[in-house]
């Protein structure tokens, strides 16, 4: 069986120094240590931290004066930020900058009176995030037919803007449509090229190959676009948490097989899945 693992798969640029910057604190803080939710959507660094005393806080958690609280690569929303610098804690803001910058955008497009359009999943902390830089309010939609439905005055001035993580062909899809209406339509496109390239990567191995396995955290939202994505061009296609889950019968017939995985999957995970295929078929 031949084996094709994509460069992109694991850490993103963004998880990569968020995650740093907690090993970083962890040496440096005085008080106690606390992570604004899990730091990345992954188990195996979580309990790590968990272990070491550095526990995510349950959503609106305020914790005892004197802690430390760092914010994840996605982003929180405007008030979340507040509440917790109001209660006094030292705030380290691990926000990806990429992300950053779609706040920055969102205020500017609001600013000048536009309509914003966030392509991306209304529950994901990310958007939420984004849209409380939204005076304005914006619309959330994800799926092509969403944008087919959205009733602007004829005349409308949008402003599109998309979470990081969104499915590239989509994202194509929904703008397609935009443009045909009425309305000045303003594209930001906002995919961080980390995801984009993970994306193309792996629908072009998908494309070829027999079997297709995506490693990512269940709670992983880029982990199953990808997912999604080499699912429509390889039927044969699997999302695992962790070699654990894999079995040998799956691999039955199986020539080409191609591994890909989520931005917040550590190396170490993608490598156990690596050597299972490698040694032990
Ligand atoms: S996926 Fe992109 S935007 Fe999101 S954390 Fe990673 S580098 Fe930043």
């Amino acid at each position: 069986m031949e084996i094709h693992v994509a460069k992109s798969a694991g850490f993103c640029f963004g998880v990569e120094r968020a995650v740093k910057t907690v090993y970083e604190w962890a040496e440096k803080a005085e008080g106690p240590l606390y992570t604004d939710g899990p730091i990345i959507h992954n188990e195996t660094v979580v309990n790590d931290l968990i272990a070491r005393g550095i526990r995510p806080l349950a959503p609106g958690e305020i914790p005892p004066p004197g802690s430390t609280v760092i914010l994840r690569s996605h982003g929180v929303t405007k008030d979340r930020e507040e509440e917790l610098k109001a209660a006094g804690l030292t705030v380290v803001d691990a926000t990806c900058p990429f992300v950053a910058r779609i706040h920055r955008l969102a205020e500017e497009e609001s600013a000048k009176g536009r309509q914003i359009v966030i392509i991306g999943d209304a529950t994901h902390p990310e958007v939420e995030g984004i849209l409380s830089h939204c005076p304005n309010g914006a619309a959330v939609i994800k799926e092509p037919e969403e944008a087919e439905a959205l009733t602007f005055t004829a005349d409308a001035k949008i402003s599109v803007l998309a979470q990081t993580t969104s499915n590239r062909n989509k994202f194509d899809k929904i703008v397609e449509i935009l443009e045909k209406t009425s309305y000045d339509v303003h594209v930001l496109n906002t995919i961080c090229n980390a995801t984009q390239v993970r994306q193309q990567e792996a629908e072009q191995i998908a494309r070829y190959a027999d079997g297709m396995i995506v490693v990512g955290g269940r709670n992983s939202s880029n982990s199953r676009k990808l997912f999604e994505i080499c699912r429509e061009v390889c039927r044969n296609t699997i999302f695992v948490g962790s070699v654990s889950e894999l079995t040998a019968e799956w691999f039955s017939g199986i020539n080409i097989l191609g591994i890909t995985a989520g931005a917040s999957t550590p190396q170490i995970i993608i490598q156990e899945v690596q050597t299972y295929v490698r040694t032990e078929l």
